[in-house]
């Protein structure tokens, strides 16, 4: 896990408490990490214990104060119960990121039920699942920020990916729909549209897309985990009181 020093947003989140789903690794560890930097009290969410145990001791031995919960993200009694127990451990929530995310590409005619049925499940029933739960203690603090990680590939498509740009098109239409709903209980919500950051997930890509993919991006590289924690600490903070409903897109120019 990269160091406190690469920090470049500073934004105070003092005795907040957060819930960070998909938080073992990549850019769900790094906005756990930024999260607790700032102040916050993470609740660290993700089904791979082993990676999210490590996730969770690094994040204290830094003087950030961080709980691990493991939980698959589509289980709804689960995420009721962690929401819960959140909740009732640290008196409050108040930041909710759905972060947890997978991908399983095909060509929409070799398409099979369980790789469409999977990505849909993680990405947006879970993202549906923990949103649901988290606006109780939200309602009850009279405050709140959900920040849900969508794609570039839920905006303008991905041949390989329908089961994973449906589920961000998802992500990003539900993202509006609740943005109306929960905005007269003072909740924001907001979706961060990342293009390719570096992290296991893109290394699936191959070297060889990789570069392709870099080749296309006007700022010429892929993103760092660090862009996106930053959009994302930047939309929990007070800075951001008057967004809600948007789609920040942070992508190196790939949209324009
Ligand atoms: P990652 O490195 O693969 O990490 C995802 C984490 O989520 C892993 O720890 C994974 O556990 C966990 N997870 C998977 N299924 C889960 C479930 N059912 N319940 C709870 N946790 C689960 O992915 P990433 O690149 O950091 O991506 C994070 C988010 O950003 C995703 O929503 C992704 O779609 C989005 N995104 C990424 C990119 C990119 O280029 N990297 C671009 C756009 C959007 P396991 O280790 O067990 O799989």
């Amino acid at each position: 896990m990269s160091g406190q020093t690469q920090r470049r947003l500073i934004v105070d989140l003092t005795d907040q408490v957060a819930i960070v789903t998909g938080a073992a690794r990549g850019l769900g560890q790094t906005i756990a990490r930024d999260l607790a930097a700032s102040g916050a009290i993470v609740a660290c969410i993700d089904v791979n214990e082993d990676l999210l145990a490590g996730t969770v001791e690094s994040i204290n031995a830094a003087g950030g104060r961080a709980a691990a919960f493991a939980c698959d993200v589509t289980n709804s009694e689960r995420v009721t119960e962690v929401v819960r127990q959140v909740a009732e451990q640290f008196g409050r929530l108040d930041i909710l990121v759905n972060n947890a995310g997978v991908t399983r590409d095909n060509l929409v005619m070799r398409m099979k039920d369980e790789e469409w049925d999977l990505v849909l499940g993680i990405n947006l029933r879970g993202t549906f699942l923990f949103t649901r739960a988290a606006a109780k203690p939200m309602s009850k603090g009279k405050r709140g920020r959900i920040i849900n990680i969508a794609s570039v590939s839920g905006m303008m498509g991905n041949p390989g990916q329908v089961n994973y740009s449906a589920s961000k098109a998802g992500v990003i239409g539900l993202t509006r729909t609740v943005s109306r709903e929960l905005c007269k209980r003072n909740i924001t919500v907001n979706a961060v549209a990342p293009g390719f950051i570096a992290t296991d997930m893109a290394a699936k890509l191959g070297e060889e897309l990789i570069a392709q993919i870099t080749a296309e991006t006007p700022l010429g590289r892929l993103g760092s985990p660090q862009d996106v924690a930053d959009a994302v600490l930047f939309l929990a903070s007070e800075a951001a009181s008057f967004i809600t409903g948007h789609v920040l897109v942070v992508d190196g120019g790939l949209m324009v």
